[in-house]
C-alpha cells in the first residue's frame, strides 16, 4: 500500500504517519517528489483499514499497489528518477552515453579509447576489470589493475567510470575505483550480489538477464530500492530468441516503452550486447533513442579484431564518432539532448 500525503502537508504530519503505520509493524519508505510526498508501506505488519488512514491529517489518499514490484513502480513515484553521477545527470533530458571497450586491456588501450570516445561526445567511460566470460579459458579481466587503469582514465578525461562487478565480496573494492557498479546480464538474479550492491549506496547498472522478463527485471531493481538506494538506470542488452546465427542475441525494443511506463526509473539501450555484430550496432542505437531510452552504453574499441572480449560488436573510434552525429538528429527527433 502507498500513503499519498497532499502537498501541502506538513513534515509533523507526515511523521505521524510513519509512526502510525511502523507502529503496526510496517517498513516505510519515502518518495519525495517535487509535488507530493509518497509513503510507501513494506513488509508484514497487521492489518491497517486504508479509510482509517486516509483520515489522518495530510493524508490525501491510500492506494493498493496491484504490482509485484512496489518502489520501482511508477505509482510510488510517479515523476522520472534522475541522479547525478559526477557531472552527468542520468534520467532527464539528455541522453547519458557511456562508452568504452568491453574490457580493460592495457593503459594505451584504455586512455586511446577514453579519449576518443570523450572528443565524439559520450558522457561516461565503459569497461570491464572483472569479466563474466562463457568458457573458464577466455580472458577473464585484469581485476584489480583494470579498475587502477580506470580511474587514472577518469583522472585524465573527466568521465565518470562504468565497470561491473561480479561477486559481493568484490563490491567494496570495486567501489574505491567505479562511480557507477555494473551487474552483469548473467548476475541479474544473484540476490547476495543485489542485496550487496542495495547496501554500498552507489549508482547502479543493471543488465536484464538473456532470459528475464520485464517483471524479474523490474523485481531484481526493487532488491536494490530496498536499501533506499534508487540510484538504479535499467539495461536492455538483448535477450534470447531462436536466431543465434546471425545476430548475438535479439534486441528487445518493447522493452523501453514498457519499463518507462511501469517504472521511474532510467532506461538505458545496450546496443553492442543486443546484436553482436558491428555493422547492424549503429540502427539499433537509433531504435533505442527513437523508442525513448535514457541513455546508451556501446562497446569501443581500438582495433576491434584485435580485442580481448567482445571485437566481432566493438565500434572503432571513428565509427563511433559517426554513430553519435546520427544520434544528435535522432536524439532531437524525440526532444532530447545529447
Ligand atoms: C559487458 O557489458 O561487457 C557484459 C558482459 O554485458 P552483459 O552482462 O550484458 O553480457
Ligand atoms: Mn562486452
Amino acid at each position: 500500500m502507498i500513503v499519498i500525503m497532499h502537498p501541502e502537508a506538513t513534515l509533523f504530519e507526515i511523521d505521524n504517519v510513519i509512526a502510525e503505520v511502523e507502529g503496526k509493524g510496517w517498513q516505510t519508505h519515502l518518495s519525495q517528489g517535487s509535488g507530493e510526498t509518497i509513503i510507501g508501506l513494506q513488509g508484514n505488519g497487521q492489518q491497517i483499514d486504508p479509510f482509517q488512514l486516509g483520515q489522518l491529517p495530510g493524508v490525501r489518499d491510500t492506494m493498493a499497489i496491484t504490482q509485484k514490484f512496489k518502489l520501482t513502480s511508477r505509482a510510488f513515484r510517479p515523476e522520472d528518477t534522475s541522479f547525478k553521477i559526477g557531472d552527468v545527470t542520468v534520467g532527464g533530458n539528455q541522453l547519458a552515453v557511456i562508452a568504452g571497450p568491453c574490457s580493460v586491456e592495457s593503459r594505451e588501450q584504455l586512455l586511446e579509447t577514453a579519449h576518443a570516445v570523450k572528443e565524439a561526445g559520450a558522457t561516461m567511460l565503459r569497461g570491464g576489470a572483472f569479466k563474466p566470460r562463457t568458457s573458464p579459458y577466455s580472458f577473464q579481466g585484469l581485476g584489480e589493475e583494470g579498475l587502477k587503469l580506470l580511474a587514472e582514465a577518469r583522472e585524465a578525461t573527466g568521465l565518470p567510470v562504468v565497470t561491473e562487478v561480479m561477486s559481493p565480496t568484490k563490491v567494496a573494492l570495486v567501489s574505491v575505483y567505479a562511480d557507477v557498479l555494473q551487474i552483469g546480464a548473467r548476475n541479474m538474479q544473484n540476490y547476495d550480489l543485489l542485496n550487496a550492491v542495495g547496501q554500498a549506496q552507489r549508482p547502479v547498472l543493471l543488465k536484464r538477464g538473456m532470459s528475464a522478463t520485464i517483471e524479474d527485471l523490474l523485481m531484481a531493481a526493487e532488491y536494490i530500492l530496498r536499501y533506499g538506494n534508487n540510484q538504479v538506470m535499467l539495461c536492455e542488452r538483448g535477450i534470447r530468441t531462436f536466431d543465434t546465427k546471425y545476430t548475438r542475441n535479439t534486441f528487445d525494443v518493447n522493452a523501453i516503452p514498457t519499463l518507462k511506463e511501469l517504472t521511474h526509473l532510467p532506461v538505458i539501450a545496450d546496443p553492442s550486447h543486443a546484436i553482436g555484430v558491428r555493422r547492424y550496432v549503429n540502427q539499433v542505437t537509433l531504435a533505442g533513442v527513437a523508442a525513448g531510452a535514457d541513455g546508451l552504453i556501446i562497446e569501443v574499441h581500438p582495433d576491434p579484431d584485435q580485442a580481448a572480449s567482445d571485437g566481432a560488436q566493438s565500434l572503432t573510434p571513428s565509427q563511433f564518432f559517426e554513430l553519435m552525429s546520427q544520434v544528435k538528429t535522432m536524439a532531437r527527433a524525440v526532444d532530447r539532448v545529447v
